[in-house]
């Protein structure tokens, strides 16, 4: 999805995995890789795998990756902390909101599954998780475990070096899901910023506070509810866990149906449609109310 001109969120159209460029250069003009230096991709888009970074390790479909910042590039030894901003902080953020991103192999990179020249794109990973540990050379550094979203499922290894390099099957209509879900969740958080509709929780984290995407009438089969601003609510995570149990549903009022009834906070510019929280009522098995 292209989130600005010649930013794209997951697959870039055209671009299939096992896909190889001569250079950076080249991964730029064909927006797989904006920036010609970096790792990291604008907005967590990317990473390129090419031996920056003495702490990587690469297994194939799972691979840690060490945030950027703090290393001398020369050598690649760490000579400062890393911090939680720029790239890491878009991984971060990308771990967070189930964003995958597309890695690049170099030929730099020590590893068995580097190409010999030229660079390789190697499919969508998800962030499975990340967390700041103390690097060989002892400075702070952010560690993210990336597991290939398109193969992981069908039990394939990786592509070794020198070997065929054959595509995985790809699900992507999953991550294009994940990747509009971003959007129009982002916007309600926002326009919140980052309260609970429902009890006015605002969730610190080190990344900035912290807030979910609710959908009213779920997405997935057999609800098929539409991912728009009009379906969604922004809720802490017991809120979000709360409705999607129905412990609690909406009245057309937007009143909660706790014992002790809240009303929904609502901002100028959020409409929320009523077919969907009388769908809600319907789906926890209350009768029409209206
Ligand atoms: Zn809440």
């Amino acid at each position: 999805m292209e989130v600005r001109p010649g930013v794209f969120l997951g697959e870039v159209p055209g671009v299939a995995p096992g896909a190889t460029f001569t250079n950076r250069r080249e991964l730029h003009d064909q927006n797989v890789h904006r920036g010609l230096v970096q790792g990291i991709a604008v907005e967590g888009s990317c990473i390129v795998l090419n031996g920056g970074y003495v702490d990587d390790e690469d297994l194939g479909d799972v691979t840690i990756y060490t945030g950027e910042g703090g290393n001398d590039p020369n050598t690649g030894a760490q000579v400062a902390d890393q911090q939680l901003s720029r790239g890491n902080f878009a991984l971060a953020k990308n771990f967070e909101r189930g964003v995958p991103v597309r890695v690049v192999r170099g030929p730099q990179h020590r590893s068995i599954y580097a190409p010999a020249n030229g660079y390789r794109y190697d499919g969508l990973f998800r962030i499975a998780r990340y967390w700041e540990d103390r690097g060989k050379d002892g400075y702070r550094i952010f560690r993210y475990r990336l597991e290939r979203t398109d193969s992981a499922s069908e039990g394939e290894s990786g592509t070794v070096r020198g070997g065929p390099v054959t595509p995985a099957p790809r699900r992507t209509s999953f991550v294009s899901r994940v990747i509009r879900n971003t959007r129009v969740g982002e916007d309600v958080k926002q326009l919140y910023d980052h309260r609970c509709q429902v009890c006015g929780t605002q969730v610190q984290t080190r990344n900035g506070s912290y807030a979910e995407c609710c959908h009213i009438r779920p997405l997935g089969a057999p609800h098929s509810g539409p991912d728009t601003i009009g379906n969604v609510l922004c809720l802490c995570p017991n809120c979000h866990v709360a409705f999607d149990t129905f412990a609690f549903t909406l009245s057309d009022d937007f009143l909660t149906s706790h014992s002790k009834p809240l009303k929904l906070d609502l901002r100028t510019g959020h409409q929320i449609g009523l077919e969907y929280v009388r769908y809600h009522r319907a789906c926890a098995g209350e009768l029409p109310r209206n």
